[in-house]
């Protein structure tokens, strides 16, 4: 008997997950995931850049450093200074740019050149924390995994996907609620989302498609 209500429950979940990704797809329209996937290099990179940044500068940061160095040899024998320089606009630039060379570095000479593709050796790698080692895995490999940002968190709490505290604890709720076949996406829409209507802030929520089955407006009526 608790079996078959377990059932039951896991499948009115999955039903309520598609429904949110359907609706989320709606509000977004098509995704870019797969661009992103030709650099894993590019991705780390970005991502270290993106910590404690404004998006707007992270992709201007981005976009000088690349368009200056590309492999990681090129990264190997750039002049420090000149990656500060590229990288200034965001926070900690000059952590960042030490940070920069070391990652070339190591990923050179331990991997071959070649980023890590699984988790455990990225979250080795210096200033790679859980929701970089997962965005090098959507975005540069696109493997299956849930980076985790204030985006994914608060979302997924407001929507009433989960319950948690911290973002570690939202990526393993999400894990057990998500069917894997949706893993990829879910970061890309929900930031997407978080950034032109469910805002950190002051979400939108009389505009949004998805407030007839969110927790959150729910509990403000
Ligand atoms: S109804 Fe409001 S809080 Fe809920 S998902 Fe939409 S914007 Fe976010």
């Amino acid at each position: 008997m608790q079996k078959k209500i377990k059932k039951e429950r896991k499948k009115v979940q999955v039903k309520r997950v598609k429904q949110i990704i359907s609706l989320l797809r709606k509000e977004i329209g098509k995704t870019t995931t797969a661009v992103h996937s030709k650099n894993p290099f590019k991705v780390l990179i970005a991502t270290l850049l993106s910590q404690r940044t404004k998006d707007i500068n992270t992709e201007k940061a981005v976009k000088n450093l690349f368009s200056r160095f590309n492999s990681i040899r090129d990264f190997l024998k750039a002049d420090i200074k000149e990656i500060e320089k590229l990288i200034r606009c965001v926070g900690f630039f000059k952590v960042k740019a030490k940070r920069i060379k070391k990652l070339a570095k190591i990923i050179h000479e331990k991997y071959h050149g070649k980023v890590p593709k699984d988790f455990d050796r990225l979250v080795k790698l210096p200033g790679v924390g859980r929701k970089t080692a997962n965005c090098v895995l959507v975005y540069g490999y696109r493997i299956p995994a849930i980076p985790v940002d204030t985006h994914v968190h608060k979302i997924s709490n407001r929507l009433g996907l989960v319950k948690t505290k911290t973002p570690e604890q939202t990526e393993m709720a999400l894990k057990k609620v998500v069917p894997k076949e949706y893993w990829i996406e879910l970061n890309e829409l929900m930031v997407k989302f978080g950034q032109r209507k469910c805002l950190p802030r002051n979400p939108k929520c009389s505009e949004c498609s998805l407030k007839k089955i969110c927790a959150y407006k729910k509990a403000r009526k």
